[in-house]
Parts: structure tokens; C-alpha cells; sequence
């Protein structure tokens, strides 16, 4: 995922390549901020910029691997245009720190996941020619104080992460850590970067974290996340409050009431099982069972009917079975998600799993995940269907990718596509959906 480069009129140009999710995005956009202050603008083609930036996720080896070719492609680039400075921050520098100088002798900077705050000065150092690494965690206190908030565009929405790090622990995850223990943002200066940015002209935002639902949970005197929600949606203006990423044993029963009571809150929740079968929890260290996850889906289902649910699933975790994935596949059909993000489990060294024995060959992960997104395409593609002639509300975000349409979401996060005015971008419109593909709807604003 690259982060929208917009060319402003500083006097160096700043690229950012953001990998991962929307996390990641979030932090480029602060990074963006910072530097700003040295006179750093964005671009979006890193073929004239003075300083490159590769923002890192480590969550699976995929990602990891296409950070190195991106740091072997711009090799040739640095030799061509002497004073070009790259660096890499995020999850990949966290784990390799002053290693990564070492690995790529063509590299000015490494900064870790906590270390955002020290960027403007590492630069101004790389700027005299100095290569550093700067990878330390910083303890709760300092770290709260320097939690930068988000300075993105104005636009119709916006991401507010409101916490970071994780102390779950699953056992496949190298999430703890890249990004260290869990942090929760002060709910006052949460609550005033939303004040702001709807004055701004934010219409929606998505409360950010790596476990999001926990927030509060870990800070003394914060409040809880059921909480902060209720006092986001009674900031005036605001129309929309969407959340990811949630914990299902972290859904509260003040949170299944927020559901219920507040209608700014989207009728969508990305829920990850990641496996449908008891064995495989247990050995992911999840902290629930199948039978809890589905009781969860209903009791969130009764609090807000026609909620969507999306979720993320691993094949292929070690000891995995064929009847452990089967029980996969029919947690699928007992679910049937909105949406799935599906992958192989991916070893990440340092983890708990890492040690287990893995004795499923690499054809029969991939036969595994094949099915089972052969059958979440059926589920799509009926639920968007599903939708055809109904009526919905519509947040027009913007152009869509085909130029003469306009985007935007239901409630439920489905992509809706719409021919109309340009001019309704940032406007909450009424829709019928008048046809549907695999990824998205079409719709007809109703007149
Ligand atoms: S909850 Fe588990 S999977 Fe999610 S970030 Fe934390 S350790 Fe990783």
C-alpha cells in the first residue's frame, strides 16, 4: 500500500512508501508532519526526491521480503543522484536496527516503532553525511508524551490511532515485539484531534490500534473503550466512528451496548478468528474458543442487526489438521463474512510458534487456502448481492479509480460506486444499489 503523495511547496521532497495496513499509513502521515518542519514536502514519485522513506511491516515474511528488493532498486538510484537520502522506519527496522546499516551500506537511517520523534534530528544528521540507527523502546510515560497526533490532509475521513502495541502475545505474531507493550492514548487529546479535525471538514473517522477494544485497559485513570466512543460520537458534526483492529475477547458488553445505543457508530466490526478449530486457538493463544467466538457474532448481531462482520483467517498453522481446517470452513459458513483477509501462516522468527514443528508441506497450505477463499468468494459476492435494491446512506469520499464515478460507503463498509456530482464529495447521500460485483456495489442516488 503506498500512502497518496501530495506535491506540496517546500523546497526538498520527501517520498514515502508505506507498507502493511492502515497502521502504517497513519504513522507516514505523521512522519510526513514532522518533517515538514525541515522543508520536507511529499511527492509522489520517488525519482525526484531528496529523501526516501520506506515505512515497514514485518507481520508476514512477504512484506518483509519486498522491503529488501525495495532497497535493492533504490541502490541505483543513490548512485545516480549523489545526495539522495533513504531510510527505513517500522516494523522491519524495530527487528533489524544497526544491522540493516550494515546489511544495506547504501542506507542512511534506521528507525525503530518508537522512535518517530527522533526523525527530524536523525535526518538533519544524515543531511551531514552521519548514519544512524536509533531502535530503543521508551517507557510508557515519555512515550505518552511524545504520541504524535495525526496531521493528514483535510479530506471526508480521517485515522486516529488511539492506541499502539500489543500484550497478547499470539503465538504467530511479531507484533509485541516490533511495537512493545500496549499503550493507550490520553482520551482528552483524542477527543480534541477529532474536535479539529470536524471542524476541518472530517465527516469519519477510524479509531486506530492494534488491538483497539483494550484501549483504556492498561492506563491508570483512562477510561474504557465503550467510553471513548461515547464521547467521540457526541462531538458535533461527526457522522461516522469505525474501529479496527478488535480483539473478539476484548469485546466488552459495554461495547455490544454502544451498538445498540449509538447510531454514529458503523454497523461493521472486523472480528479475526484466524482458525475455526479449538486445537488450533489454543496453540495461537488466542484467548477464546470457537463456541465463545460465535456466541460473540450473535451477541453483536442482536445489539446491531445486519451488522457486518470481516475477519482475517490462517492456513496452515503448524499441526494444522484437515479436520482443523474443516472446522475453518464451517466456521465460515456459520459466519458468512462480509469480507475475509486470508493467508499461509507465515513463520516470524523470535515467536512462540516459530519452535513448533511444522509438518504440512508448502502445496497443501496453498490447496488449504485456495479453498477456503474459493469459498469466501461465494460469500462475497452473495452478500453484495444481497444488497441489490435496497436503500442506503453513502458517505461520498471521492473519485473512484475509473475517473467517472464517485465512491463512498454504506454503514457496513461496502463499496458503493455512483455516477454524480463531484460536488457531493464529503456529503452523506441517500442510494439505491442497482447492481453489484465481487468487491463492490453500484448505486442510483435516489432522488
Ligand atoms: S492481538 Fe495477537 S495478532 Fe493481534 S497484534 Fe496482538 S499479538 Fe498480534
Amino acid at each position: 500500500m503506498t500512502l497518496e503523495n501530495t506535491i506540496v511547496p517546500e523546497s526538498k521532497l520527501l517520498y514515502i512508501e508505506t507498507f502493511g495496513f492502515q497502521m502504517n499509513v497513519s504513522d507516514s502521515e505523521k512522519i510526513a508532519a514532522l518533517l515538514k518542519g525541515l522543508g520536507y514536502g511529499l511527492t509522489d514519485s520517488h525519482a525526484n526526491a531528496d529523501l526516501i522513506l520506506l515505512n515497514t511491516c514485518s507481520v508476514r515474511a512477504k512484506a518483509e521480503h519486498k522491503v529488501y528488493s525495495q532497497l535493492g532498486r533504490f541502490r541505483g538510484l543513490k548512485q545516480e543522484r549523489t545526495g539522495v537520502l533513504l531510510g527505513v522506519g517500522g516494523c522491519v527496522a524495530q527487528q533489524e536496527g544497526e544491522r540493516l546499516l550494515k546489511k544495506v551500506p547504501w542506507l542512511d537511517l534506521v528507525f525503530g516503532t518508537h522512535n518517530l520523534h527522533l526523525l527530524p534530528e536523525m535526518v538533519r544528521a544524515a543531511e551531514r553525511g552521519e548514519r544512524r540507527a536509533e531502535v530503543a523502546f521508551i517507557d510508557a510515560e515519555t512515550r505518552l508524551d511524545l504520541f504524535p497526533p495525526g496531521d493528514a490532509p483535510a479530506g471526508t475521513t480521517r485515522f486516529v490511532t488511539v492506541m499502539q502495541g500489543c500484550d497478547n502475545y499470539c503465538s504467530y505474531c511479531i507484533v509485541p515485539y516490533v511495537r512493545g507493550r500496549e499503550i493507550s492514548r490520553r482520551s482528552a487529546e483524542i477527543v480534541a484531534e477529532i474536535t479539529a479535525a470536524v471542524a476541518a471538514g472530517v465527516k469519519e473517522v477510524t479509531l486506530l490500534g492494534q488491538n483497539v477494544n483494550s484501549y483504556g485497559g492498561k492506563t491508570d485513570g483512562e477510561i474504557s473503550f465503550a467510553r471513548l466512543l461515547r464521547e467521540i460520537a457526541a462531538i458535533d458534526g461527526l457522522e461516522r466512528i469505525r474501529f479496527t483492529t478488535s480483539h473478539p475477547k476484548d469485546v466488552s458488553p459495554e461495547l455490544l451496548d454502544c451498538f445498540a445505543a449509538l447510531p454514529k457508530l458503523c454497523g461493521h466490526i472486523h472480528l479475526p478468528a484466524q482458525s475455526g478449530s479449538d486445537t488450533v486457538l489454543a496453540a495461537m493463544n488466542r484467548g477464546y474458543t470457537r463456541a465463545e467466538y460465535l456466541a460473540l457474532v450473535a451477541a453483536l448481531t442482536t445489539a446491531r442487526p445486519g451488522i457486518q462482520i470481516t475477519g482475517d483467517m490462517i492456513v496452515g498453522f503448524p499441526g494444522e489438521t484437515e479436520d482443523d481446517f474443516q472446522q475453518t470452513l464451517s466456521l465460515m459458513e456459520e459466519i458468512h463474512y462480509a469480507d475475509l483477509f486470508s493467508f499461509i501462516y507465515s513463520v516470524r522468527s523470535g515467536t512462540k510458534a516459530a519452535q513448533l514443528p511444522d509438518g504440512i508441506n508448502r502445496k497443501e497450505k496453498q490447496e488449504r487456502l485456495d479453498r477456503l477463499q474459493s469459498l469466501q468468494r461465494e460469500f462475497t459476492a452473495q452478500r453484495n448481492s444481497s444488497f441489490v435494491g435496497t436503500r442506503q446512506r453513502v458517505l461520498v469520499e471521492g473519485m473512484s479509480k475509473r475517473g467517472n464515478q464517485l465512491y463512498g460507503r454504506t454503514d457496513g463498509n461496502r463499496v458503493v460506486n455512483l455516477v454524480a456530482e463531484p460536488s457531493l464529495v464529503g456529503t452523506m447521500v441517500e442510494v439505491t444499489i442497482t447492481d453489484s460485483s465481487q468487491h463492490s456495489l453500484l448505486g442510483e442516488i435516489v432522488a
